[in-house]
């Protein structure tokens, strides 16, 4: 395994210096793949696309039961080849890595960081900042901690050396990347503002707890890190690939002017919530219109419609529900009105009252009241449309003619943050 592993290690190095060169590399891995097919090996044409999109330059490739190897070293199953094509051709999904920080259930782990000597204390003052937004973050098993022990978790350090503004390392064997280098440069430089380097220090951040560029497979990032180790893509659901309020995209995405940070925009706040709930019964309730009647559903199972099937385009997030029952919690009810539009309600038996319903089982568990952190979910209905629901008091979805209503029908938990 040690020479292979060196080998691998030397194919990174190898494919790693020579990315300044694209023409040559490209050259190369054009004479590679030509090369490919004429080896024994059949070869899924799929995989050799994997092959030119991860840089990897190599023509010592096997076949080895329902995989390949590469390098003698390396597996890359047919499964995971057919998820890395369906990333590849999905717009629409966020990424994390395969390996995240692990934290037992219903726990919170705490996360040590300390400024190495020579941090400014105006970067100490901004990173602080940052990681207080995601201690902020509701149901965040994650909580951030400044020591000054040198046994802590994760490094900040200013390092002039790095190739871009900032840089951060994965996540390994379950504990957060230990390191995030700045450019001293640059956030030295009274010309960058302070929104646009809290914006770094936070995408930074999100390397090290598991975040893929957004647009990870557009700017053809690959599936290992630099020292060949697999880091690998998961899709986030609900989430979007290359979208724009998303902090975690690649430079080139934002064409080279770094956005501010200000606060979390609703799609990062699901993907951490995904990666890193503490009550993992708390459920984001996706919401769809249907493309045929406009009427609305709703479910907190990705899987039930995803970004749309059976008629049914995702429309955001009604807040979040409980998928079993909390202190003062009411259940939630599933029902369809002889018109075809699916309804919700928090009282029972509505099918018994009232037959032109009929019962289709429950979605969650609510409340009936205000309290902290929760939000009011509005009802409407639209005599030739059906019911919509939303969160959002002057939603532009009921300001067309025939909507009537907007009163509260129950209480959700709130998207933010504390
Ligand atoms: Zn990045």
């Amino acid at each position: 395994m040690k020479t292979t592993k060196k080998l691998i290690l030397s194919l990174f190095i190898v494919s790693f210096c020579i990315s300044c060169q694209v023409d040559e590399v490209l050259e190369e891995q054009n004479e590679i793949i030509e090369e490919l097919p004429e080896n024994e090996v059949e070869i899924d044409p799929r995989f050799l696309e994997f092959l030119e999109k991860s840089k990897i330059v190599t023509k010592d490739i096997q076949r080895f039961n329902d995989g390949y190897i590469i390098g003698g070293d390396v597996l890359v199953t047919d499964e995971k080849l057919n998820e890395w094509w369906e990333i590849q051709n999905n717009p629409n999904y966020q990424s994390k890595t395969v390996s995240i920080v692990s934290v037992p259930n219903n726990q919170v782990r705490t996360i040590t960081y300390r400024f190495a000597p020579f941090t400014p204390i105006a970067t100490q003052v901004l990173v602080n900042d940052v990681m207080a937004k995601y201690n902020s973050i509701r149901n965040f098993n994650l909580k951030f901690q400044q020591t000054t022990s040198t046994n802590q978790d994760l490094l900040i350090s200013m390092n002039s050396l790095i190739p871009g503004i900032g840089l951060g390392s994965w996540p390994f064997n379950g504990n957060i990347g230990d390191s995030i280098e700045l450019d001293p440069i640059w956030f030295g430089s009274s010309s960058n503002s302070d929104g646009q380097k809290k914006f770094v220090i936070a995408h930074e951040i999100g390397h090290c707890i598991g975040f893929r560029h957004g647009d990870w497979a557009q700017a053809g990032e690959g599936l290992f890190d630099e020292f060949g180790r697999f880091i690998g893509a998961e899709l986030i659901p609900a989430t979007f690939e290359g979208d724009p309020f998303s902090i975690y995209n690649s430079g080139p995405f934002y064409n080279s002017t770094v956005p501010n940070f200000t606060d979390w925009y609703y799609t990062d706040l699901l993907a951490i919530r995904f990666m890193y709930s503490k009550d993992k019964t708390e459920k984001p309730f996706y919401s769809y219109i249907s493309t045929s009647t406009g009427w609305a559903n709703w479910t907190t199972n990705w899987n039930t419609y995803g970004y749309g099937n059976l008629q049914y385009g995702y429309w955001g997030v009604t807040g979040y529900i409980y998928s079993s029952p909390k202190p003062g919690s009411t259940t939630l009810y599933k029902y369809t009105h002889s018109s075809g539009t699916p309804y919700m309600s928090t009282t029972p038996n509505l099918h018994v009252s009232i037959p032109s319903f009929s019962y289709n089982g429950t979605l969650g568990h609510v409340f009936s009241g205000p309290g902290a952190s929760r939000t009011p979910v509005y009802e409407w209905y639209n005599p030739s449309v059906g019911y919509f629901f939303t969160t959002n008091a002057v939603d532009n979805y009921v300001q067309g003619p025939g909507w009537i209503g907007g009163g509260i029908a129950f209480y959700a938990m709130s998207l933010g943050t504390l």
